[in-house]
């Protein structure tokens, strides 16, 4: 099987014998590859969203469109903030049972009481409650997951539904989560800048809570190759979702948005390709990456087709074993193992 990417090998092919400039080629977006398109390569997006706003007819015609099988439903619960909020967990079991095999809802993280940063190193009350009700709910069997939990989050200017958060990894209400979500077998998602305290207390978190799987949004956190490839090295319970980690400004996640820091990395060069030393990785560590859009607001349903596009042509820089690896096998494990 080819090592190399597939996609560099043909265009060597169609430009040989053509006048083609070398900066002609570098900013041209490259192609699917046959292995990755539509017809050959389910996805299961494993970084989607639910609002109130987002029907489940619209969503699967998105879907069917673009060649993804399966979506993870993570709710935002949040109240009073934008005006597409307020999607329940209610709302994601709801569209599984009327999609079945099409949706993979999680107990949402993103909720009012989850906000509290006192909450999560004194729990309270109103946590305990939390807990019993996301325990009654993975009860159901109805729950894929836990998420998006967000720890380390970095406002965007101007927009008061993207605020900055600063939350503890290493925190007694985690544990409790943690806890949760190991006897029921489902994972976390967590959303939490790959900043060095970060990181830190990633490494405690998943040295101490061995039986939890823990999905680390965005790239582990849009963390450096090297850590991701440490951190992967050290804990077997560790997986990280490319959530909107595209360079276009159809998904700012994978940009320097909304503010750049020193830790932070991207995976693509801007025209669709891989950075060598990302796909390095994905092909070092084929079992431990999932694909996901997150469209985090109904308006980013606007730009669906054009997000699984982009992963499509970034899979096409991979072996196709790896890529059907990030494309659905992963997510098929992951999900058909829940122990309960
Ligand atoms: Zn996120």
């Amino acid at each position: 099987m080819l090592r190399g990417p597939w996609i560099r090998q043909t265009w060597l092919a169609a430009i040989a014998g053509a006048i083609v400039g070398a900066a002609a080629v570098a900013t041209s977006a490259p192609e699917i590859a046959p292995f990755a398109g539509r017809e050959a390569l389910p996805i299961v997006d494993v970084h989607g969203h639910l609002d109130a706003a987002m029907s489940a007819d619209r969503l699967i015609e998105l879907m069917d469109e673009s060649g993804v099988r399966q979506m993870v439903l993570m709710p935002r619960t949040y109240t009073g903030r934008h005006a597409d909020g307020l999607g329940s967990d209610e709302q994601a079991a709801r569209y599984a049972r009327a999609h079945p095999g099409r949706f993979l809802p999680f107990v949402a993280g993103q909720r009012d009481v989850l906000d509290d940063r006192d909450r999560w190193v004194h729990p309270d009350r109103v946590a305990d409650g939390l807990l019993r009700e996301m325990d009654a709910e993975l009860r159901t069997h109805e729950f894929y997951g836990i998420g998006e939990l967000i720890i380390r989050h970095y406002g965007a200017e101007g927009e008061r539904h993207l605020r900055e958060r600063d939350i503890p990894i290493d925190a007694p209400l985690m544990r409790r989560l943690a806890d949760l979500a190991a006897r029921h077998g489902v994972p976390l998602l967590i959303h939490a800048e790959g900043e060095p305290a970060v990181v830190a207390e990633m490494r405690t978190l998943l040295q101490q809570q061995p039986g939890t799987r823990v999905i680390w949004a965005h790239n582990c956190g849009r963390s450096s190759a090297a850590i991701i490839r440490d951190m992967l090295t050290a804990y077997p319970n560790l997986w990280c979702d490319l959530g909107g980690m595209l360079n276009a400004p159809f998904a700012p996640y994978g940009r320097y948005w909304p503010r750049q820091t020193p830790w932070m990395f991207l995976i693509e060069d801007g025209t669709g390709q891989l950075l060598p030393e990302m796909q390095a990785l994905y092909e070092a560590f084929p079992t431990r990456f999932f694909l996901g859009t997150d469209p985090a607001f109904t308006p980013a349903l606007a730009t669906y087709d054009h997000r699984i596009a982009r992963f499509r042509q970034l899979l096409s820089d991979l072996t196709p074993e790896t890529a059907r690896r990030l494309a659905h096998e992963n997510a098929d494990e992951m999900f058909s193992r829940r122990g309960n």
